[in-house]
């Protein structure tokens, strides 16, 4: 057993953690192979006059019990984040941005009484759901058509639809799409007790401690896990056959005096575990997928969202955390972050429609807009521009009719497993749960 050939593609949280969890089962012979030169994925970090910047995952709420616990094995601190804002896009002209708080925002047309009594009726209602929402992945969920209908619906069948605009903040503005669109169980599973209660803490600016950064960015967190594992980097994959063996053909670069060349690679393994995205665009180029495979991963929808970083030394932000609400539209920015307020970084977080109608120059566009109306004038030279394939996940119809239960059933076929965002929410905790209930149901 601890000689099993183990092969991960793709050194993300889902990849890494995999490989974490194989390691502490005893297994020793897990390989990851990563298309690019650094690990993290969506995990993304960049330092700046010596502080460390999140251009991909950003937060940690006391859910996180998995990640808090690595974190704390591999010495990776972490720091509180600071206050947080709404920006409305619709009140404000050039120079003049219309700043409110969350707790404002959030309770517009609602009067206290009312809300604060929904806020305790949707946490009775998420502590009811925790026996099926705490189970990782979502087998069995169409059993369940109240979490697969969308979010909205569900809200108004518990009359809690005054709660809207404060989820549209870690939903929607976040990237996982509006809450006519999200399915159910999505959000619960994002929106744990403990998430909710950090929200509601946040929003009311009391300090908790919550949520919380990791000081050298998320990236570095897992770099810190990686150390121990057999991660090879720049890696190209160029056919993957999955017979009695897992044999993979790939190309790997070599330094030869000043140049890097190619240097073509078999590798035969006993199992495969898929960590990179689920796609049907990225896995066709090197995986000869089954009609099964085929029919579920032609399903997945993205919800590709951007990050620009601007430079901007004449703006401070009045808060490190602003929340665009109303939602904007695509195109423009949804949430806005001065990580540190005696920093110049500038992060415009931005979702992309899904057809790639809207370009870069969209994108800036947005962004440049909304720093007019925020007082400063900027060119088109940003710092950094990240697109990301963010929020794999399939339809409220797709999510009723067994999706899952056929994505479940398919794990360990043909030597075969997958792991990632897909199989239990677009979040790190929930995908390093994820990868150690795999590990430990079929390793
Ligand atoms: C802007 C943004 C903000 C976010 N904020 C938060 C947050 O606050 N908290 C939170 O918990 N989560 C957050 N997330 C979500 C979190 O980052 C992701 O859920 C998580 O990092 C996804 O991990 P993954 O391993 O499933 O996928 P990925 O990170 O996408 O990893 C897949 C890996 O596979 C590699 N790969 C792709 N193709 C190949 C190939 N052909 N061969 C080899 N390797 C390949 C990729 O390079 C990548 O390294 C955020 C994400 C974004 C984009």
């Amino acid at each position: 057993m601890p000689n099993t050939r183990i092969c991960i593609i793709g050194a993300g949280a889902a990849g890494l953690s995999t490989a974490y969890f194989l390691k502490k089962q005893g297994y020793q012979n897990v390989t990851l192979l990563e298309k690019a030169g650094r690990v993290g994925g969506l995990c993304c970090s960049i330092t700046h006059n010596s502080r460390s910047f999140d251009l991909g995952a950003n937060y940690l709420t006391p859910a996180y019990k998995q990640v808090l616990k690595i974190a704390e094995e591999v010495g990776a601190k972490l720091y509180s984040e600071g206050a947080g804002q709404i920006y409305n896009p619709f009140k404000s002209t050039p120079g003049n941005p219309y700043y409110t708080s969350i707790l404002k925002a959030v309770t517009a047309g609602t009067d206290p009484v009312t809300f604060f009594a929904a806020i305790a009726r949707f946490w009775w209602e998420r502590l009811n759901l925790e026996p099926i929402l705490s189970v990782p992945g979502f087998a069995g969920i169409s059993l369940h058509p109240e979490l697969t209908q969308p979010f909205s619906n569900w809200l108004a069948q518990k009359d809690l639809t005054c709660l809207e605009t404060l989820f549209e903040i870690p939903i929607t503005t976040f990237g996982y799409g509006p809450l006519q669109e999200i399915p159910t169980a999505y959000a619960l599973k994002y929106i744990t007790p403990e998430t909710f209660g950090t929200l509601i803490s946040y929003g009311a600016d009391i300090n908790f401690g919550w949520p919380k950064r990791f000081v050298d960015g998320f990236q570095r967190f897992w770099e810190r896990v990686a150390w121990g594992l057999n991660v090879r980097l720049n890696i190209d994959i160029q056919q993957i056959q999955r017979g009695a063996t897992i044999q993979v053909t790939f190309t790997e670069q070599e330094q030869i005096i000043d140049e890097i060349e190619p240097r073509q690679e078999v590798l035969e393994f006993d199992y495969l575990v898929l960590a990179c995205p689920l796609t049907l665009d990225v896995l066709n180029k090197f995986l000869d997928l089954s009609t099964t495979e085929k029919g579920l991963f032609e399903q997945i929808v993205l919800n590709p969202y951007s990050l620009t970083t601007y430079l901007i030394p004449d703006l401070q932000m009045p808060a490190p955390v602003t929340n665009v609400i109303p939602v904007n539209a695509e195109g423009n920015p949804w949430f806005i972050s001065q990580q540190f307020l005696d920093n110049d970084l500038i992060a415009f977080y931005t979702r992309l429609d899904r057809e790639g109608k809207l370009t870069k120059k969209d994108v800036i566009q947005g962004v440049q807009k909304t720093l007019e109306n925020l007082g400063v004038q900027v060119d088109d030279h940003y710092y950094t521009y990240d697109q990301w394939p963010y929020f794999p996940h399939v339809s409220s119809e797709a999510m009723q009719a067994g999706f899952y239960d056929r994505l479940e059933a398919l794990q360990g076929q043909r030597q075969t497993f997958y792991v990632g965002g897909l199989l239990n929410f677009e979040l790190v905790e929930t995908i390093v749960e994820y990868s150690q209930a795999l590990v430990k149901k079929n390793f």
